[in-house]
């Protein structure tokens, strides 16, 4: 067995989600997962005391990190200002400019950040949005999550856990589920289950909602009353005859009904608009 981990003696504040990877297995199997490549430029969320930053800065040209807690800022700055790759932010990942990491040797390839992180859990969802502001510029995110949110990020049509979470996620990325990562491989150890998971923002998405405003709308409506009728759901939106000749029938309920449906019926609500 490879040694534990996160003996530093740093106090982990529960404000910033502050578990840290103690498993040098499981570090290594999402660094697999990652692949870095030696030319790519990575940004990390959250390095903690740097579980996953210390293997990326060993392979990548560029790594830009942002992490929130002064009291980190300093021991990783000690630790790896003599690297050329590394490239600390004292930010908030959920305002950071993501756009601003982009370098002008850059600007002409459509994808090349690739991020990464063990995310804390109270900010996951808007981070997740925020990030998604920014997918024409990432290749892809691979992030460490609760299950359960991993879990209705790539449910299916028709699957309990399927929700808004999974159709806006889905209408933008391709989302994979990697692996599950059980609570004893963190210090100190969270209450659930995580999971790793891969998202892959399609560079021309399958299904395009013609304003994708109106499309956030018409999603978080769809699923405002769990157990109602799209029919129901969607009063005041569209009509019954309206969501009939998109093909979906109004009887049916949200979690039914996929990506595809959702922006045939954003694109005919943007119409009437
Ligand atoms: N990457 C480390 C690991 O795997 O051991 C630490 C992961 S820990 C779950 C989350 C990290 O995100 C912490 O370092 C925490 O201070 C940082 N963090 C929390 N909120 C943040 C925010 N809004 N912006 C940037 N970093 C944040």
């Amino acid at each position: 067995m490879k040694p534990k981990r996160g003996h530093s003696g740093y106090q982990h504040k529960k404000r910033f989600g502050q578990n840290f990877l103690n498993n040098q297995t499981i570090i290594d199997r999402i660094v697999m997962s990652i692949q870095p490549k030696p030319e790519q430029h990575l940004v990390e969320i959250g390095p903690g005391e740097a579980a996953l930053t210390a293997p990326l800065l060993e392979v990548v040209r560029k790594l830009d990190i942002i992490e929130i807690d002064n009291d980190l800022i300093k021991p990783l700055t000690q630790r790896f200002s003599q690297n050329k790759a590394f490239h600390l932010h004292h930010h908030d990942a959920l305002t950071f400019d993501y756009a601003s990491l982009i370098e002008k040797s850059e600007e002409d390839e459509a994808t090349p950040l690739r991020v990464v992180g063990n995310l804390p859990y109270n900010i996951s969802s808007p981070l997740l949005f925020h990030l998604l502001n920014y997918a024409p510029l990432i290749r892809d995110m691979h992030f460490m999550l609760q299950k359960e949110v991993v879990d209705r990020m790539t449910a299916e049509p028709g699957s309990k856990t399927f929700g808004r979470l999974s159709v806006m996620i889905q209408y933008a990325c391709q989302a994979e589920y990697l692996f599950t990562v059980g609570p004893a491989n963190f210090t100190p150890p969270p209450k659930v289950d995580s999971a790793i998971v891969r998202l892959s923002p399609y560079p021309t998405k399958p299904f395009q909602a013609t304003n994708e405003e109106a499309f956030g709308k018409l999603v978080k409506q769809a699923f405002s009353q769990k157990r109602k009728t799209l029919r129901n759901n969607l009063k005041g939106l569209l009509s019954s005859e309206q969501i009939e000749a998109c093909g979906i029938s109004p009887s049916d309920r949200a979690e039914s009904i996929g990506v595809e449906g959702f922006v045939k019926l954003a694109n005919l609500y943007q119409e009437t608009l």
